[in-house]
């Protein structure tokens, strides 16, 4: 052992980022009376039909590994899914099963780029993201999302960003943390940037499920050379389950089955036959929930829209970012500051990407209650924040800080 215990750690291992939203939750922890509003699972429990069903697959021996890519039984059912969906044969061989879309996405990223390769990244987007390709030892680029296009990607500025290392490009939609939803104008225009230039669009949809009122436009829809990835864990409440699915083209499934095997081997098995028992039977259950995302929206949008403070109205997934640029703080200070001074844990933008720093993540996760009284407690702190900028420009909290407490009490 040395005494210097950083020297055991690999650069490549130092060199990845940590999780500021892991950070929040962290301080959040020890505190009384917050508001949680940084969590990115359904606030639902798994519905108790794939419980039982896995409960009575245990019992009936899936207690045992599983081939790589996954049980011939939940390939078919996504295979049949993804079939009646996108009106075009996918067979079950081009389905591979991962350990939570997580897995299949870094299995994804692995099997497109290496080192010396190029790999477009959304800013803001998923963290995961950059550290998946970092370990793959690929150089990320980011392309924007910018508030002031709804957080859509700029055809234009992608196909500069486009060169001769470029090999993958990671687009999400509906979008974690922006909550756009591409219009199919965009996923066109996706699709055929990556066929021109010839590099893997792997597109994560793991929000498919949750959209308000605007059509899915799926790049994985539009042929069998998008890599398309998702998953149990949003779409019907399953985030401990760990049972993610990518449909890809065979020579890339075979890659990727190579990648897995030595990372994780298998899905748990118990967690495939609880994926195949939601997958086949009763599907009422993802509606309701996203109805239930949709009437929290509404609750955030009416209170944040009116002052300037939600740029952009999410169409999906359970996010929406928070413009809390008026207040002259950026990064992890933005949200310590209002988890301290308003007791709102929410995500950092600038855990999304640099430009996201003088935003903030908040999720529908949470119940109407505390969705409305957290929305409260960030428009106060906006307010009171922006009045010690504009009065006592340069001095310390302390005046917010009085006026936030006085309105808490
Ligand atoms: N992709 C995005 C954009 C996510 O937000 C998440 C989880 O938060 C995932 C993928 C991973 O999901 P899973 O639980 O299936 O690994």
């Amino acid at each position: 052992m040395t005494d210097d215990s950083e020297s055991m750690i690999s650069p490549l291992a130092a060199g990845l980022p940590s999780s500021g939203i892991r950070k929040m939750m962290r301080m959040a922890a020890g505190m009384h009376d917050v508001v949680h509003l940084e969590v990115g699972e359904p606030s639902f429990p798994t519905p108790r039909h794939i419980i039982e069903a896995a409960s009575a697959a245990a019992l009936a021996g899936a207690t045992r590994y599983t081939p790589t890519a996954g049980t011939d039984g939940l390939r078919a059912a996504v295979a049949r899914r993804m079939s009646a969906r996108w009106r075009r044969e996918v067979e079950p061989g081009q389905v591979i099963v991962g350990a939570g879309a997580v897995a299949s996405l870094a299995a994804a990223v692995f099997a497109a780029v290496g080192p010396g390769d190029e790999i477009l990244l959304p800013d803001p987007g998923w963290p995961n993201y950059l550290s998946m390709s970092l370990l793959a030892g690929a150089t990320p680029r980011f392309y924007r999302l910018r508030k002031e296009d709804a957080f859509l990607p700029d055809l234009d500025e992608l196909t500069t960003l486009v060169g001769p290392c470029t090999k993958a490009m990671i687009v999400n939609t509906p979008g974690n943390p922006t909550g756009a939803v591409f219009p199919r104008r965009i996923v066109e225009g996706l699709v055929a940037l990556s066929r021109e230039h010839g590099f893997t669009l792997i597109s994560d949809e793991i929000y498919e499920e949750i959209l308000f009122d605007v059509e899915m436009s799926s790049p994985g829809s539009f042929g069998p050379d998008v890599v398309y990835v998702s998953g149990m864990s949003k779409s019907y409440a399953m985030t401990g389950w760990r049972v993610g699915f990518a449909v890809a083209p065979l020579d890339v499934v075979q890659a990727m089955e190579k990648i897995q095997e030595p990372l994780v081997s298998c899905a748990p098995a118990i967690s495939q036959a609880a994926a195949e028992a939601a997958l086949s039977g009763p599907q009422e259950v993802v509606g309701e929930m996203a109805r239930v995302y949709r009437r929290r929206r509404a609750l955030v949008v009416e209170r944040l829209a009116p002052l300037g403070l939600l740029p952009v109205v999410p169409d999906g997934s359970f996010y929406a970012l928070v413009d809390l640029s008026a207040t002259g703080l950026k990064g992890q200070e933005l949200a310590e500051r209002l988890l301290l001074q308003a007791g709102v844990a929410t995500a950092p933008g600038s855990t999304f990407g640099p430009s996201a720093a003088s935003l903030v993540r908040i999720s529908f996760a949470a119940d109407d209650e505390d969705l409305v009284v957290g929305c409260e407690r960030i428009i106060r702190f906006h307010d009171a924040m922006r009045l010690e900028r504009g009065t006592t420009a340069g001095s310390t909290r302390s005046r917010a800080e009085t006026i936030i407490t006085e309105e808490r009490a």
